[in-house]
């Protein structure tokens, strides 16, 4: 009776913790995404801007499709590809991947989580369905590697692996907590040798590249003839996306400038020489409290940024349960309309 007892105060307390600290979460995650937003709007405003044509297939011809906070993305007449049509100058943009007050915050808290958490992994199962494809053994390039956590997975399958990374305190976590060699600065400056890495991976990373050709091609030329290139990004055609359109996170903010759909990120790499292995997508992000917020409280609402305590246990039931059944019917249940886009292509 009292061990019962004893327990269900246990498990109560630590659903009172959790709540707590999802909470405190989201509440981090508006503050900062209205940041963001505020210092993109004034920099579009105030400092140098890029035009852009579409980077899948060249074609000037655009239509608009939404106007999100801090850019108006269009559409490729020809291609179909979504991007944003006008963006931040380089030298903000390298600013701000460099070193950004804003922008560092969010990685502190990413590097509590891991802290906390030493094992959890942002990509289940990825390493395993990479490896599948990959002939040899060699050497991986993580580009855009951040702090490092999937440089770490991929280490122990391969005799060498390195990171990219642009930002400064990035790069260093990655190499005091993962002991992996990063290197700073533009892909085509670093002196690696072409066709010398077995594995090349972009895990969140294309959305954010103003000249997705320019990287690409010099990403295929250090692959290894049959190297394999996997890409992961959110994805256009996602039913998140349809539902929160301009006001989904992966377009609120000046950072993501690239909307892809499994089609588009076909496309691209077709463009590039390289060979379909698989494409599928991942994850609802789609929550019971965004959708109440969207209906119920349009004004405050903000895609990932809103918390309710009643609403938050069976969303988060259902969130994990159509995950969770997406991934055991191997894509089959979202089939192209996951949140997320996971591609391995062949060179
Ligand atoms: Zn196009």
């Amino acid at each position: 009776m009292i061990p019962g007892i004893a327990r269900s105060i246990v498990i109560g307390m630590n659903i009172f913790d959790r709540l707590g600290e999802t909470r405190a979460n989201i509440a981090f995650a508006r503050e900062y995404t209205l940041e963001l937003q505020e210092q993109g709007r004034r920099l579009m405003k105030t400092g140098k801007t890029i035009s852009r044509i579409c980077e899948v297939c060249g074609s000037p011809q655009q239509e608009d499709r939404f106007m999100a906070p801090v850019y108006d993305f269009v559409a490729c007449r020809n291609c179909g590809f979504v991007y944003a049509k006008s963006i931040l100058g380089e030298e903000a943009m390298d600013k701000f991947y460099r070193h950004d007050e804003v922008a560092q915050r969010s990685w502190s808290k990413q590097l509590e989580r891991l802290e906390a958490n030493p094992n959890t992994t942002q990509y289940p199962g990825l390493v395993t369905r990479i490896m599948k494809n990959v002939r040899g053994r060699e050497r991986a390039l993580d580009f855009g590697c951040g702090q490092g956590e999937f440089l770490y997975e991929l280490k122990g399958h391969f005799r060498k692996v390195i990171g990219v990374e642009l930002g400064k305190e990035q790069a260093e976590t990655a190499r005091r907590k993962f002991g992996v060699e990063v290197l700073e600065g533009d892909i085509g400056s670093l002196g690696l040798q072409k066709e010398s890495f077995d594995l090349i991976c972009m895990n969140q990373v294309i959305e954010h590249l103003p000249r997705v050709n320019d990287v690409l091609k010099k990403l295929v030329q250090l692959l290894k003839p049959e190297g394999v290139l996997a890409i992961t990004c959110p994805n256009l055609d996602s039913w998140s996306m349809r539902i929160f359109r301009e006001k989904h996170s992966h377009v609120n903010t000046q950072v993501h400038v690239n909307m892809f759909s499994p089609k588009t990120i076909e496309k691209l790499a077709l463009r590039h020489g390289l060979k379909k292995r698989q494409v599928g997508t991942y994850m609802l992000d789609t929550t019971l409290i965004d959708l109440a917020y969207l209906i119920f409280a349009k004004k405050s609402f903000m895609h990932r940024c809103n918390f309710n305590i009643l609403l938050y246990p069976p969303s988060w039931l259902l969130e994990k349960a159509v995950n969770k059944a997406n991934e055991i019917s191997n894509n089959v249940l979202m089939g192209s309309s996951g949140s997320y886009i996971e591609a391995i292509f062949m060179k």
